[in-house]
This record gives C-alpha cells, sequence and structure tokens, in this order.
C-alpha cells in the first residue's frame, strides 16, 4: 500500500498566533474508518473564529472542516462500494449513534453529533464512510471542497424560507460571501418567483456575487441606509424573508424591522457568537416574526447540494477566488486575509 507512515498537518497551537506546519504519524483506519487523501480544504469563517479562541476550541488543534479527498486505505467493515481511489466530500457533523433525528434525516441534530475538524493535513481520519459523498464526475474537485459546508449551509437556510414565501415576495440576504453567494443561487432554484435584495458592506462583494447570480437589487449598507434602501425597493411593504449570514446584534437589530408582518428571519452569521441582542419586543410581538436559526443542512441535503453541482445546476466553480497551496506561508495569509475581510467568495488550499 503506498501510504507513508508521517504526513504533514497544520496545527494551531496558540490563539491568533501562525498556524504551524508538523509531521503527524499516519493513522491506519480500522472497522468503518476510511483514510482520506486530501484533495483539498475551503477556510470557514467558523476556523477564524476558533483561531482567534473566540468559539473555545481546545488547542492544539488542526483546523478545517470543508474537506474533499480521495479515498486511500479502508478499515475491514467498510462495504465494497466505497472504492479505493473514489473521490468525497466529508459530511463534518458526525455522530456516533442513531436517533430519533437521524432517522428522520435529521444528522445535525443527532445527540452525539460533533463537529469534525482536521481538514488541513494531507490526510484525514473519517470515523466511519457514511459521512463520506461520493464526489466523482465533478468538474473541478478542487474548488468543490466549500460544498461540505458554506454551500450546504446556505441550503439549509434556503430550506428554511421555501415554504414561507410567495410570489413576488421580497428575500434579503444579508452578507455576500462564500455562503451569501449560494444562498442566492439556492433562491434562485427553490423559489426563482420571488425578488431578491443582495446587501453587503463591501462594493467588491456586491459586484462579485453580481457576476456569478443576477439579483434584483443590491444595497450597499456603509453607503446608503439599508432599512431606507428596504422599503423604498419594496414600496414599504417589507421583506418577507431575511436570511442574515452576518448574524450581529447591529443586522439583527437593523433588517428584522424590515421585515412584513409574519416575515421569517433566518440566523446563520455567527458575528453575534459571544451574545445577541434582540431588539424591543414590541418589533417581534408586533409582527408576529419568526426567527430561526441555521445549523449546515443535514447528511442528506449534502447528497443533494453534490447532485446540484454535478449536474451543473450550481456554480461552486467560480466562487472560489483563490486557491492556495498547503505550506505555512500560504495558509497564514488565507487565515489573516479572510480575518481581515479581504476575501471574496471563498478561498481553498489545495494539496494535489
Ligand atoms: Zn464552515
Amino acid at each position: 500500500m503506498n501510504i507513508r507512515h508521517k504526513h504533514k498537518a497544520a496545527f494551531h497551537k496558540e490563539y491568533g498566533k501562525p498556524l504551524v506546519i508538523e509531521d503527524v504519524i499516519t493513522p491506519i483506519p480500522k472497522d468503518e474508518e476510511v483514510l482520506l487523501k486530501t484533495i483539498s480544504v475551503g477556510i470557514c469563517h467558523s476556523d477564524v473564529h476558533i483561531w482567534k479562541g473566540e468559539a473555545s476550541w481546545p488547542l492544539p488543534m488542526i483546523p478545517c472542516h470543508e474537506v474533499i479527498g480521495r479515498v486511500a486505505v479502508k478499515g475491514d467493515r467498510v462495504p465494497e462500494n466505497v472504492r479505493i481511489g473514489e473521490t468525497a466530500i466529508f459530511y463534518y457533523a458526525v455522530y456516533t449513534e442513531e436517533d430519533k433525528y437521524t432517522r428522520r434525516g435529521l444528522t445535525q441534530h443527532a445527540k452525539t453529533m460533533k463537529h469534525y475538524m482536521g481538514g488541513l493535513q494531507e490526510y484525514i481520519l473519517i470515523p466511519h464512510y457514511k459521512f463520506l459523498v461520493n464526489a466523482d464526475g465533478l468538474k473541478d474537485l478542487p474548488a468543490a471542497a466549500p460544498l461540505g459546508c458554506a454551500a450546504l449551509s446556505a441550503y439549509g437556510a434556503v430550506k428554511k424560507i421555501r415554504h414561507e414565501v410567495e410570489p413576488d415576495d421580497y428575500v434579503a440576504v444579508i452578507g455576500l460571501g462564500g455562503l451569501g453567494i449560494f444562498a442566492l443561487q439556492w433562491i434562485k432554484t427553490f423559489v426563482p418567483q420571488v425578488n431578491i435584495i443582495g446587501i453587503d458592506i463591501r462594493e467588491e462583494a456586491l459586484n462579485f456575487s453580481s457576476r456569478i447570480v443576477k439579483v434584483d437589487e443590491l444595497i450597499n449598507a456603509s453607503k446608503e441606509d439599508p432599512a431606507k434602501a428596504i422599503e423604498n425597493i419594496t414600496r414599504g411593504e417589507g421583506v418577507k424573508a431575511v436570511i442574515d449570514f452576518v448574524g450581529s446584534s447591529e443586522t439583527l437589530s437593523t433588517y428584522i424591522k424590515t421585515l412584513s408582518p409574519l416575515g421569517i428571519y433566518v440566523l446563520v452569521g455567527l458575528a453575534g457568537i459571544r451574545g445577541l441582542t434582540l431588539p424591543s419586543s414590541f418589533t417581534i410581538l408586533d409582527l408576529e416574526c419568526k426567527i430561526q436559526g441555521n445549523s449546515m443542512g443535514s447528511l442528506p441535503d449534502l447528497y443533494d447540494v453534490v447532485d446540484f453541482a454535478r449536474r451543473g445546476r450550481l456554480n461552486y466553480i467560480d466562487v472560489v477566488t483563490k486557491r492556495w497551496r498547503f505550506n505555512a506561508e500560504e495558509i497564514n495569509t488565507a487565515f489573516k486575509e479572510l480575518h481581515e475581510g479581504k476575501v471574496l467568495g471563498r478561498q481553498v488550499i489545495v494539496f494535489e
């Protein structure tokens, strides 16, 4: 078997400090485990929260959870149909026991669910083959890593508004980064009859997203009062749904007021990781609005996401704007640029 005994892995050793690359022993998979040879990993904003110490993740750790790779070695209870050399995207909300949620396909709510990190290394041990979604046939494998979190979380968020909106309603998407651009695409796919308002504070993010998805209105919230702009666009009706990929107290208090009665506010972004303040009771009571969280998506959702990408119904390739190599300098630049808000779309680190 052409597997080295050691491989290179990138570690967070101290919060906010540069990552370091070290040799680690390459694990040998047993039972249902699979050793995946990494093709690429995406860097997610939650990786930056962990890096800064905001997510209280114990160190040292190998970050990143958007992973695509090739099956390198199989444990002896991995079935025939999982083939050596096949490509797969990792579903990182792993769980150890089936329960009433997993049986309904709501795997992200499994009682034993844990977010599994460790993508930023040449080989990653996958705890069970069922968390691998075959990716063969995807046109651009290195660009496909973000399907495992960014595209999936946006898919989960859009599913939450799907049955809440009617033709000609307005939907606002706050934050047009990696997830926001996927959300615009999912809205076009699932509720194409609504009017979409895309909002960001970066002109270049607005321009970038409009090159990938054509939306009805764009608002630069650093240049104009977004609440007023929404009022004008919707002729005072407000939006039926907001999907908030920023998730700060500021975005929540600004945009919840733009909802029409019985509207829905989907929170996805983690900016309020240390606490979130709700606006006045009356805002919520009078509107009878719904505030719903979104925790990525389910394993069945990931099958859908990969399928859409494979059939060319989801543009995941142009969402990736930077492809870094796996070395300390480029990895640290990638983290720094995401932290500083300089990244458009998604960036990936490519191993092969
Ligand atoms: Zn993520």
